[in-house]
Order: structure tokens, then C-alpha cells, then sequence
């Protein structure tokens, strides 16, 4: 069938539908209608329709050419034959012999076992899946691209009617806007810490269409691209707003939207949805239905960064597109916190001045949005499980970003306990403020250097306020990723330049690019490894690009600009890899000398220790490093076979472990056997009870993030390392499997 008539024929459908939806009369009588309809529009023997329940089965709700007595009585649940597959999965399922398809399950009371063929599409909407739209024929059929595409459209339609209520009565089950009124609680992954007691604010667009059909094609593309131009327009007003042009990463991430809304293949889609006979707003609705059912089986990290992106995007612009407010106002709001199933950076820097926190049902601990949270300092749950259906708006929260927990409408007693908990941090952060100018020694007198984790020029101000001694590790990856591409050169020599200004002559150590892993840069690793976290990431890669590499030092010498630079290597694992790193960075320094460049006043090359096997080199390679830092996020990752990323072990095992704390001790008598300063600059320096351990085992630099530095150091000035020393070498002897009771007992016996 040529395209035009295909899509009048579709058109004449949905009009046929919308017809019938409108008319008077039960709920249904009109899905029997239309039942009937699509069957003899698409020539099939038999159409159903099954809606989910709130108990998450999928209930047949009408059909045409199946035994009617099956009618609310044949059900099945999510996952559970080709209707329940199609609901777990949001893809469509075709065959043209269904007893062979995976996952059949025959519903004898249906009288379905004559039928041949099978054709279901979910039904769902803004993400949500409400049901399953099937036809059948008695023949063997190979249903064509266009007719799934076709059935797909009408199922928007039906999604849309289900929404209304337009299938069901006042008392059903699918109703889905009634308020939420008892206390909910859930667990999500922490993105960025922080304790916040506030008010929700819910993000999605509250769209409510009475009319997904719309018959002129002409009039519903011109809506849309009027649409896209706002939509472009509104960053355009960002990207030029005064507050981003100092902060180039989030410039860049706006830019990168910009490019996405220009891509074809998204626009084509769209218009041919509405040339089918769908109004915009339903057109914009189904490419996000689509990216979202994408989402979901896209393993590489990067691609689904970027669908997330698209989602985002499709968000903004369903509410230009229903005249929604694209920024919520948020004034009137006491102490909002942000539900939603996922923010951009746009939206987020646009409210970043009212938000108290920020909890979301997806996101993931690399995204941009986590990175630019961390930057601003809002607390962030990622990842919470249904916590949009069970939010309303002006709910009152609790956001326990320490140990990733949410509370909706909780109990009187937990906001007690909340709010007593919060006035004692204010109480604290007053007194760790007055703590600023003080150095962190502890009581018999041993000195510990607290420096904090940087990676965004949003971070700099942090050293100054926290009184921290300079810039302990200064992630370069991070510009690289929320920009998503190299920077060039100059670019990179600005930026380091800067970090250096703000430093004030303060020491900072910037790490080389650690890509990989979870930080995937597009233009550097397209390969989908196996198992990433111990493939090809960090020197491991920079080595053989060793041209982004070249390119890292001499923008870092350039940065440097005659001031001092220290240059750490990530993921070292054996000596040679250094070396080759090191050479690289020197070859550099000596043609910038020869082109009659400043060359940095001193220059120091170290490395991470985040591979166990680099404890145990030869000791060659101890005398040629001039300070090792240990990356515990990693070491402990590698040392305990357990992947930082995954919830369900990265808890399992403690750092303060006699076998890690054993581990540790030998690093540092290496350390201090060849004289190399030695610093801790994972997740752990940052937390009370081990960063206790660490200054007692050795560590005389502890790097962290910048709002740790306060309670470390006034914690560090209240005790006695020499004491608790004695304990950890107490429990050493006494072979017990972790120093943590012992040092908490301590510590309660000199708060009290
Ligand atoms: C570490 O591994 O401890 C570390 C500081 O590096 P990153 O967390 O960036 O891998
Ligand atoms: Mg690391």
C-alpha cells in the first residue's frame, strides 16, 4: 500500500475511534465498539483488549472473535504468556504460527486455539504501561512493519482513553489519580549525600489530553514545530543566561541537548506518527514511550545516557506543547524537594536555587545530572522504585540521602527524629565553620593534611570555604564527560589555569583522564566490554591514545604556566606503565622547553594505588615515584571482589577489616621505607570512623569531599590516634575480623 493511502486508511480509523469513545452510553459498550472497529480495520478475526490492574494482572477487558464469557474473567500476569511478555517487556510480539512463539500460554476458555496468528502492542503512556492490544487471524500471517506501526497508533489512542477513564467506572481499579494518603518508604542509590526534610514538588508533566486524534496533519506538524522552535529558544536563553557563562561544563551539556533536538530521525518519526492520523502532543508522547522501552534494554552505558537525554527532552517539550509552565514555581514551596522519574541538567540548573533535594526513580550514578548535583551540592536519591506513583504533590519528605532512604507522608515520629537530627548538623556546621583557619591535629599532637576531591570548576569555591589544604585529587575526566568530548587543548589549559588561580598557591593534584568503567566517553571507548571495571579504562587506555594523553600533559604544563604541577597516573598495575606515563609527561615538559615555553616550576608524576598487585612491585618502582595516593574506592573493589556499583555487594565487606587494614599497613611501610608521601582519597576518607583508622594507621593526607573536611577535623582534634593506634594493633593480635566495634566504643566513651 503506498504511504498516502496508508496513512488516510489509518486517519479514517482513529476518527472511527474517536467516534465511537465519544459516544454516551457505558464503558463498555464503547470498548465493544471499538474492538469491533480496529478487527475489521486491520482484517483480523478477533481483537482484545486486557488492562493491567492495580494488582498488576492483565485482565481482559473486551474483545471481538474470542468467547465473550471470557470477558473479565481470563487473566494473566506480568511476564505470563505472550500478553504478559509484551507487558514486561513494552515491545511488541508478532507470529504467524503461535504455538511456536516463546512463552505462549493457551487460555482454553477463551476459545482462542483456532487462531493462527498473533499480533499484540503494549498500551502505555508517559512510561507507564496500562495494557495490551491484540489482534489474531485464523490464517497463517506475516503482519507487515507498517500494520505493527499502525496497531501501535491505535494503541496510543486507547492509552490515552484509558488515562480519562473513558474504559471504566468511578469505583474500578485502574483509577489513577486518586490521592495517596498512607506513609511510603523506599530505597534508592545515594547520588549525592545530604539529609533534607521538605515538601515534594512533582516534575512530570500533568498531561491530561482529551484528544489524541487529529485530522489534520498540516495544522499538527506546524503546532509541533513551533513547539521545537520554543524549545530551542528557551536553551538558547540559558545557555546565555550570565550564572552559565561562567560554568562552561553545564554550557556544554546544554549544547549537546541543542544537537539532540535537531536529529532527524527523531523528527521523522514524529511526523509520521501525526501524518497516521495522532495529534502532536500524542506524536511527542510515543517517541518518549519509545526511548523509555529503549532505555530499558540498552546496556551500553553511553547510548543510554543519551536516550535518557531524549526522555528528558520529549518532557519539555509535552509541556510546551499542553502550555504547561516549563519551570515550576517553586517560591511558594516550603523547602522543596524533587520527585521525578528523571531531571535534565537544564531543568535542574534552572531550579538549583529553590531545590533542598532531588529524588528520582531512574538516573544512574554517572549520569550528568548526578555530576551536576554533586557540583551544587543537592542531595540526590537515584533510582527510588516507584516513587512517583506513590508521591502527590505538596507531600510532605524525607530525604535521607546518607543512607539513600525516602519517607512520603511519614510519621510524626520520624520527622521528630529528622528534625533533631538536622538542628544538631546545623549546630555542627557552626561550629566546623569556626574550625575553618585550624589545622586538624589530634590531641597528642599528630598533624593530618584534609584536602578535598574536585573535578568541576562548580567545586572550586569549596576549597576555600572548607579550609581544606589544597586540591587532593582533581578528577580531569569529569570536564571531559558532562561534556561529552575532548576538550580541546586551549580549553583544557583554561581550565586547569583556573583551578590552579583558585588554588591560591595551594597544592593540587590532577589525575590524567580515567576513562572507562562506568565513564564511557563516546569519541574514546565506543567497545561494550564484558566486564568494564577491570577492562580497558584509565592508563590502561590512555597509553595506547596516548595522543589524548600528549595532549592532557601539555595542556596541564601550559595551565601550570611556571606554577607548580603535580601529575597523578590512574589504575597503574604494573611499574611499566608508569613509567611509559611518565616518560610521556617529561617528553612533553622538554619540547615545551625547547619551543621556549614556562615549564612548571617543579614538577611531580605519581600514581593511584588502586590495583592490589602494585603494593607487591619491585621495589625499582617505589624509588622512581614521588607520591602514591591510595584510590580505596577501587583498591577496595579489587581487593575484596566486589563491584563498587553494584548494591548488592558493594556494603558486603568492611574497609576497616584487619585483612584491608593489614594491606593498607604494608603500603604504608613501603611508603615510608622509600620516603614517598602517601594519601587516602576514596569515598571512606570522608567518613568519621575511618578516616579515625586510616590517620591512625599512617595516613598523613586524608582527601575527601569538601562538606567532609569540617567534621573530620573537628573529630580528628578530639582524639587520641595514638590511642586508637593501640587498639586497631590490639585487635590485629587478637585476629578479630574488623577494628569497627572497638573504635566506635572508643569514640562513644569520649563523646560521653
Ligand atoms: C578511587 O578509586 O578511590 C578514586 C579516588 O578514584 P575514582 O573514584 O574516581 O575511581
Ligand atoms: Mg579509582
Amino acid at each position: 500500500m503506498i504511504t498516502e493511502e496508508k496513512n488516510a486508511n489509518s486517519r479514517i480509523l482513529l476518527k472511527r475511534l474517536k467516534q465511537a469513545l465519544s459516544e454516551q452510553g457505558e464503558a463498555q459498550a464503547r470498548l465493544d465498539e471499538i474492538v469491533k472497529l480496529i478487527a475489521s480495520s486491520m482484517e483480523s478475526e478477533v481483537c482484545s483488549i486486557y488492562l493491567r490492574r492495580n494488582d498488576d494482572v492483565m485482565e481482559l477487558y473486551a474483545t471481538e472473535g474470542l468467547l465473550t464469557t471470557a470477558v473479565h474473567y481470563s487473566q494473566l500476569e506480568i511476564g505470563q504468556g505472550l500478553v504478559g511478555r509484551i507487558a514486561a517487556s513494552a515491545e511488541p510480539i508478532k507470529t504467524s504460527n503461535v504455538k511456536k512463539a516463546k512463552g505462549f500460554r493457551y487460555l482454553p476458555e477463551t476459545g482462542e486455539e483456532k487462531y493462527k496468528s498473533f499480533l499484540g502492542v503494549p498500551i502505555q503512556r508517559l512510561g507507564k504501561m496500562l495494557g495490551v492490544l491484540v489482534i489474531q487471524n485464523l490464517l497463517e500471517r506475516e503482519y507487515s512493519d507498517d500494520e505493527v506501526y499502525g496497531l501501535e497508533i491505535v494503541a496510543m489512542v486507547i492509552a490515552e482513553m484509558a488515562e480519562l477513564g473513558v474504559f471504566t467506572g468511578s469505583d474500578d481499579k485502574h483509577k489513577l489519580s486518586q490521592e495517596k494518603k498512607a506513609t511510603f518508604s523506599t530505597v534508592g542509590l545515594i547520588g549525592k549525600e545530604g539529609v533534607s526534610l521538605g515538601t515534594t514538588v512533582l516534575l512530570e508533566p500533568q498531561i491530561k489530553i482529551t484528544d489524541p486524534v487529529a485530522d489534520n496533519p498540516i495544522r499538527e506538524k506546524a503546532k509541533l514545530s513551533v513547539a521545537l522552535t520554543r524549545l530551542k529558544k528557551e536553551l538558547s536563553d540559558s545557555t546565555n543566561k550570565k550564572y552559565l557563562k561562567q560554568k562552561g561544563e553545564f554550557l556544554e551539556i546544554l549544547e549537546t541537548h541543542k544537537l539532540l533536538i535537531e536529529d532527524k530521525s527523531w523528527l521523522n518519526r514524529m511526523e509520521e506518527s501525526i501524518d497516521n492520523g495522532l495529534s502532536a502532543t500524542v506524536a511527542v508522547e510515543k517517541e518518549q514511550t519509545a526511548t523509555k522501552t529503549r532505555i530499558a534494554t540498552v546496556k551500553n552505558y553511553y547510548f543510554r545516557e543519551r536516550l535518557y537525554e531524549f526522555y528528558e527532552i520529549s518532557n519539555t517539550l509535552l509541556k510546551i506543547l499542553t502550555k504547561q509552565k516549563s519551570k515550576l514555581n517553586l517560591n511558594r514551596i516550603d523547602c522543596p524537594i524533587l520527585i521525578a522519574r528523571n531531571i535534565s541538567p537544564l531543568e535542574l540548573i534552572s531550579m538549583r536555587e529553590h531545590l533542598n533535594g532531588i529524588i528520582l526513580e531512574e538516573g544512574s550514578v554517572g549520569s550528568h545530572t548526578t555530576i551536576v548535583c554533586r557540583a551544587l551540592n543537592i542531595p540526590l536519591i537515584i533510582q527510588a522504585k516507584s516513587i512517583t506513583e506513590n508521591t502527590n504533590h505538596k507531600d510532605k519528605v524525607i530525604l535521607d540521602g546518607d543512607q539513600g532512604i525516602v519517607h512520603i507522608r511519614p510519621e510524626e515520629e520520624i520527622i521528630r527524629a529528622y528534625t533533631s537530627k538536622l538542628a544538631m548538623r546545623t549546630k555542627a556546621q557552626k561550629s566546623f565553620l569556626a574550625l575553618r583557619k585550624l589545622s586538624a591535629v589530634s590531641i597528642d599532637g599528630i598533624k593530618i593534611s584534609l584536602m578535598i576531591n574536585a573535578g568541576l570548576m562548580a567545586d572550586l569555591p569549596s576549597l576555600v570555604e572548607s579550609g581544606a589544604e589544597g586540591v587532593g585529587l582533581y578528577r580531569t575526566e569529569l570536564q571531559f564527560l558532562v561534556s561529552n568530548t575532548v576538550p580541546k587543548r586551549a580549553q583544557q589549559a583554561q581550565i586547569y589555569s583556573k583551578v590552579l588561580d583558585s588554588a591560591r598557591g595551594l597544592p593540587v593534584f590532577f589525575r590524567t583522564l580515567d576513562i572507562g568503567s562506568d565513564k564511557v566517553l563516546p569519541s574514546i571507548t565506543p567497545e561494550i566490554e564484558p566486564n568494564p571495571a577491570l577492562g580497558w579504562r584509565a592508563i590502561r587506555l590512555s597509553l595506547e591514545k596516548s595522543g589524548v594523553l600528549k595532549m592532557q600533559a601539555q595542556a596541564l604544563i601550559r595551565g601550570a604556566s611556571g606554577r607548580k604541577l603535580n601529575i597523578v597516573i590512574p589504575l597503574v598495575t604494573k611499574p611499566s606503565e608508569f613509567d611509559q606515563a611518565k616518560s610521556i609527561i617529561l617528553a612533553e615538559i622538554a619540547k615545551e622547553k625547547r619551543r621556549k615555553r614556562p615549564i612548571p616550576k617543579s614538577i611531580k608524576v605519581g600514581t593511584m594505588l588502586e590495583v592490589p598487585s602494585l603494593a607487591f612491585a619491585p621495589n625499582s618502582f617505589f624509588a622512581s615515584v614521588d607520591f602514591i595516593m591510595v584510590g580505596g574506592n577501587d583498591l577496595k573493589q579489587f581487593f575484596f571482589a566486589a563491584d563498587r556499583e553494584n548494591e548488592k555487594v558493594r556494603r558486603r565487606y568492611d574497609v576497616l577489616s584487619t585483612s584491608f587494614l593489614s594491606f593498607l599497613t604494608l603500603i604504608h611501610e613501603k611508603c615510608e621505607k622509600f620516603n614517598i608521601p602517601l594519601s587516602f582519597c576514596g569515598e571512606d576518607a570522608g567518613k568519621p570512623i575511618e578516616a579515625l583508622v586510616l590517620s591512625a594507621i599512617g595516613f598523613k593526607t586524608l582527601s575527601m569531599q569538601p562538606d567532609c573536611i569540617g567534621p573530620i577535623k573537628a573529630l580528628l582534634r578530639s582524639v587520641s590516634l595514638s590511642e586508637v593506634r593501640s587498639l586497631i594493633n590490639k585487635c590485629m593480635k587478637e585476629n578479630t575480623e574488623t577494628v569497627r566495634p572497638k573504635i566506635t566504643n572508643y569514640l562513644a566513651s569520649i563523646n560521653k
